[in-house]
């Protein structure tokens, strides 16, 4: 079966700017704002390898999997 895209779930709230997301990214999906959290720029370069949800300290990311929406 066809893989579908990834999307990506972001809570700026939660987001303690640590730049853990931006350094393990192997996509450079990510940029920082003015406050140095990170931006979601270019989701569509996201591989779903999910590291960015599983090394963010605050669990502010949230990778869903196969998304066709
Ligand atoms: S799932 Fe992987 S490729 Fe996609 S944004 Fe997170 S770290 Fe980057
Ligand atoms: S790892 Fe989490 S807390 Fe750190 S910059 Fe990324 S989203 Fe924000």
């Amino acid at each position: 079966m066809a893989k579908g895209k990834h999307k990506l779930h972001f809570d700026r709230e939660k987001c303690k700017a640590c730049g853990i997301c931006i350094a393990f990214c192997p996509a450079n999906v990510f940029t920082v704002d003015i406050d140095y959290c990170a931006v979601i720029s270019s989701p569509d370069k996201c591989t779903g390898c999910r590291r960015c949800e599983l090394y963010c300290p605050d669990y502010c990311i949230f990778v869903e999997e196969d998304y066709y929406g």
